[in-house]
């Protein structure tokens, strides 16, 4: 092929499939050659994939700040900012639920954890859920640099939506400042433009790293978790949002999903929903027609508080742990891991692996050993790449519906299929 005919998302694919290659190449014929490990894996591929994913974390802050700032000082008035708030979560909730309850029955269906062996169950520290009132305080910044140099994205977002009050109240010099974060939000645009460049390389190191120490024997040993839970994922992803989609917006779901295969590629690479802020607003804006006024408050907010895909992973989990330890589960335990997974995922940031310790605090709050853990430990890092992926489409579904029901959606580019691709 023509590499410079090729589309980004085309390079991204061939460099995910040739770090897949890599790394099973190199598993199986150079398990033992000790200088490709030092040099090729661990150098090489490690800090190119380190780079990468350092390169996307770097845009998250002052992507979210400065893009929603801009949002909001654009917003007319302030009972809008209420709504749409309101409207927002709430179908991050409604998403949440569905997918959890959705894995707490197909789990309960296909039994997966029926007979599992329990020989690789060791100790787990766990963490308590934390209270509603916590998760609400802590969304209050008291120094909101520390806030952007934590990253922590709730706090950036309650900063970010009062500073635009500030502005779009402020007059004058409102106006000034506004004006300013408009280029602001330009140039890092640009920027996100520019690294994503990288992307199909950063993408090859991931995956040929990842690759080449995947164990796939673990996968084996668990194949029933592995695949009812790999199973409800696609058919949230694939099922459930379709119909969402459709019900709430009318938007077509196979335009949509075509368009999500950049952000879905990042996600499933980084497994990191926070890492993929930056593409998941590209792909809203630019791809999908979503206004910034929304996407700019959606995207980063349900990269934090929406994660559908972790959500089924808790369901599917509990049910298999309790299965394997022969632990019955009674109806107040089934609603006690929907209220505790989507509470959890309120709290916690979209990064790897998160979704474990999640667990950890569903299972403490029905009593499960937490031990049990250990278990699915093994096989968990390609699972949450899969997850990570629907937690984005999920935030992408949610972005949709609310900005067609505001009014703030660009059909023409939505209907456009070359809308925002690029080639350069
Ligand atoms: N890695 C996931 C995310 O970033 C969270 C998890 O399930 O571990 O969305």
């Amino acid at each position: 092929t023509d590499k410079k005919k090729m589309s980004l998302t085309g390079r991204v694919i061939l460099g995910m499939l040739l770090g897949i290659l890599t790394g099973f190449i190199i598993r199986s014929l150079f398990a033992d050659t000790a200088f490709i490990h030092e040099y090729i894996v661990n150098g090489l591929f490690d800090v190119g994939g380190k780079i990468f994913i350092a390169s996307l974390k770097m845009l998250v802050v002052p992507l979210v700040f400065v893009s929603l700032v801009c949002g909001t000082s654009s917003l007319k008035d302030i009972s809008t900012l209420g709504r749409l708030g309101g409207k927002t979560v709430l179908f991050y909730l409604v998403t949440t639920a569905l997918a959890i309850t959705l894995a707490l029955t197909m789990g309960t269906i296909f039994q997966p954890g029926a007979g599992a062996d329990l020989s690789a169950a060791t100790t787990f520290a766990s963490k308590e859920a934390p209270s509603l009132g916590d998760v609400i305080v802590g969304m209050f910044p008291t120094n909101p640099i520390s806030s952007m140099a934590q990253g922590n994205t709730l706090q950036i977002i309650v900063f970010a939506i009062l500073f635009g009050i500030a502005i779009s109240a402020a007059g004058k010099a409102g106006e000034r400042i506004a004006a300013l974060f408009v280029d602001l939000n330009a140039v890092i645009m640009k920027l996100v433009a520019l690294l994503m460049n990288i992307a199909p390389y950063g993408v090859f190191f991931l995956m040929a790293k990842l690759f080449t120490g995947l164990g796939l024997d673990a996968i084996y040993n668990l194949l029933g978790y592995f695949l009812v839970l790999a199973a409800t994922l696609l058919l949230h992803g694939f099922v459930t949002y379709s119909v969402m989609l459709k019900a709430f917006s009318g938007l077509s779901p196979i335009v949509f999903l075509k368009k999500m295969e950049d952000a879905v590629m990042f996600a499933f690479s980084t497994a990191s929903s926070n890492a993929t802020i930056p593409v998941t607003m590209e792909t809203a804006t630019k791809r999908l027609g979503v206004n910034n006024k929304i996407a700019s408050f959606t995207v980063p907010l349900g990269a934090t508080i929406n994660m559908d895909g972790t959500a089924i992973m808790q369901g599917v989990a509990t049910v298999f742990i309790a299965q394997a330890f022969n632990i019955d589960l009674t109806m107040s335990d089934y609603l006690a891991v929907i209220m505790t997974a989507t509470l959890a995922s309120i709290g916690t940031a979209g990064v790897p692996g998160v979704g474990l310790i999640m667990l950890a605090m569903v299972l403490n709050q029905v009593g499960l050993p937490v031990e049990g853990i250990a278990l699915i430990m093994g096989v968990d890092r390609l699972l949450d790449m899969i997850r990570t992926a629907v937690n984005i489409t999920g935030d992408s579904v949610v972005t949709c519906i609310v900005a067609k029901s505001e009014n703030e959606m660009n059909i023409d580019v939505f209907n456009n299929p070359k809308a925002g691709e690029k080639d350069e």
